[in-house]
């Protein structure tokens, strides 16, 4: 894949890239590793100057930087704006935590192990590989970067081919903030030259958010390396309403889950899971939510759904909803690309949905939700949980016992119950079952790529 801005709303290449030669790499990673051999000794107090600093240009550059993110991969305005504003708390967020979350963990009673002091010591890795997809093309880096560099490692950013431009900005960013030269490093290279980078000893460990295919080569690779990895992949997840639901509140947030982002999330609602009691009524209310949305420019303030992405992207959603309707499912609104340029794509409803769909096994990335009747919780959860997913999830119930059963069975990462799934700097974030491991976030995602040192005294 070209290195490429090209705009989804036109399909115009605004601007390409030229790829990195093998001695631009060799000299990157050359010095990401003799970075790191002086980083890793700054205190918390130089790298939160820094960080904050960083946060603080990040702030006042927003409007510029959701420009920028909007051109690339055609979020809307709004949505790329909140986007930048969220990398800046999470900046801060870990300038703030961050010694607080790696201090000294003493054993309270060395006596025990024979020693006169024993304790845990969080040391950072060295240099580590981060490859990033383009959805949320700063947030997704920025959950990675500010973690791991308030942690004492170096970052090496291998980016999706399609937002090439927000990366550069992201590498400026924490230069003007302070960080010494090589702490961070954006790499533009394809994906075929990630094994490379992965083998090299120099670089300790990476982190993959993208999709299955994507993560199961990095982690294969880093197996074969015994290099960490954390995994952030795809998601199907569920959306279940119950009889006890506010319905209003439900559907709204229902159409809000499904359509965040153009459809393109990892943690959007996927499938939705309706109780029969209130099928009928979540239906009218969530088809009419869908219907009402304005599809646009992305740069318009009235738009709420900008384009797909990329125009493969939008030919995958196409595939498994024509798939499905081949197969008999039902589409209750949508299903259609609109004439004219741009990788647009409508808010749609799919029923009728049976196991043998591709619809029902694999993760549709655009604004297409599938939706499912069920006669009971036991129902409700089976549904949930057949899919070979498990990042997050969501549950609509007024009803305790209910709320504790969705809590305890739904197999994903995170639950949110009356609500939807949303990604904060100090809740941990991640997957099970094939949505990945590890955790980003909060005091968890800063020890991923931390070496838990024990110290003993005798
Ligand atoms: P993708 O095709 O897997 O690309 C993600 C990144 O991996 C890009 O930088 C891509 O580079 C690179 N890549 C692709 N194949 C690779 C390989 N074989 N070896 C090494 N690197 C490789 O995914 P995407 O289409 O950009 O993003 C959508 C997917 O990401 C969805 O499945 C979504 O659910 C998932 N996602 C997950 C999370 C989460 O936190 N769990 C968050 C956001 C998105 P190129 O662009 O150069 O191909």
């Amino acid at each position: 894949m070209a290195i490429a801005t090209i705009n989804p709303t036109t399909g115009e290449t605004v601007r390409t890239f030229p790829e990195l030669s093998e001695s631009e790499i060799e000299r990157k990673v050359g010095l990401a590793h003799e970075r790191w051999r002086t980083y890793r000794d700054t205190g918390f107090d130089e790298r939160a100057e820094w960080m904050r600093a960083g946060a603080d240009l990040l702030e006042q550059e927003a409007d510029a930087a959701a420009r920028l993110m909007t051109t690339e991969m055609g979020k809307t305005l709004a949505a790329a704006r909140g986007e930048a504003l969220k990398c800046v708390r999470g900046m801060r967020y870990y300038a703030d935590n961050a010694a607080e979350f790696l201090a000294d963990e003493p054993l309270a009673d060395p006596a025990a192990v024979g020693a006169s002091h024993a304790l845990s010591r969080y040391r950072p890795l060295g240099p580590v590989l981060a490859v990033m997809p383009w959805n949320f093309p700063m947030w997704q880096v920025m959950r990675f970067a500010a973690p791991a560099l308030m942690a004492g490692n170096v970052g090496l950013l291998k980016h999706a081919s399609n937002v090439p431009q927000c990366a550069l900005y992201l590498e400026d960013v924490f230069r003007r903030g302070g960080f010494p030269e090589g702490c961070f490093q954006t790499l533009l290279i394809s994906s075929g030259r990630v094994e490379a980078i992965l083998r090299d000893p120099r670089v300790v460990a990476a982190t993959l958010t993208g999709s299955e295919p994507a993560g199961r080569s990095v982690a294969a690779i880093c197996g074969d390396e015994v290099k960490h990895t954390v995994l952030e992949l795809g998601g199907s997840d569920p959306f279940v309403v119950m009889p006890s639901a506010d319905l209003d509140r439900a559907a709204a947030t229902a159409v809000d889950a499904r359509v965040q982002n153009n459809g393109q999330s990892c943690i959007a609602a996927k499938r939705f899971i309706v109780h029969s009691d209130v099928y009928d009524a979540f239906t009218d209310r969530f088809v009419a939510g869908m219907r009402a949305l304005t599809v646009g420019d992305p740069f318009d303030p009235a738009t709420d759904v900008g384009p797909l992405a990329t125009e493969r992207g939008r030919a995958g959603v196409e595939e498994l909803v024509d798939e499905a309707v081949t197969r008999g499912a039902k589409v209750l609104c949508g299903g259609r690309r609109p004439p004219g340029p741009g990788w647009f794509y409508p808010p749609t409803v799919i029923t009728g949905i049976t196991r043998d769909m591709r619809i029902f096994t694999e993760e549709v990335f655009g604004p297409v939700a599938a939706l499912f009747r069920a006669a009971d919780i036991e129902e409700a959860l089976e549904i949930a949980n057949a899919t070979a997913f498990g990042l997050g999830s969501n549950a609509w119930t007024r009803d305790e016992a209910e709320q504790d059963r969705f809590i305890s069975d739904l197999d994903a990462g995170q639950v949110f119950i009356n609500g939807k799934t949303v990604s904060y700097p100090d809740l941990p974030f991640g997957g099970v079952k094939r949505s990945g491991y590890g955790r980003e976030l909060s005091a968890h995602g800063i020890r991923e790529f931390c070496n838990l040192k024990t110290v003993w005294i005798g």
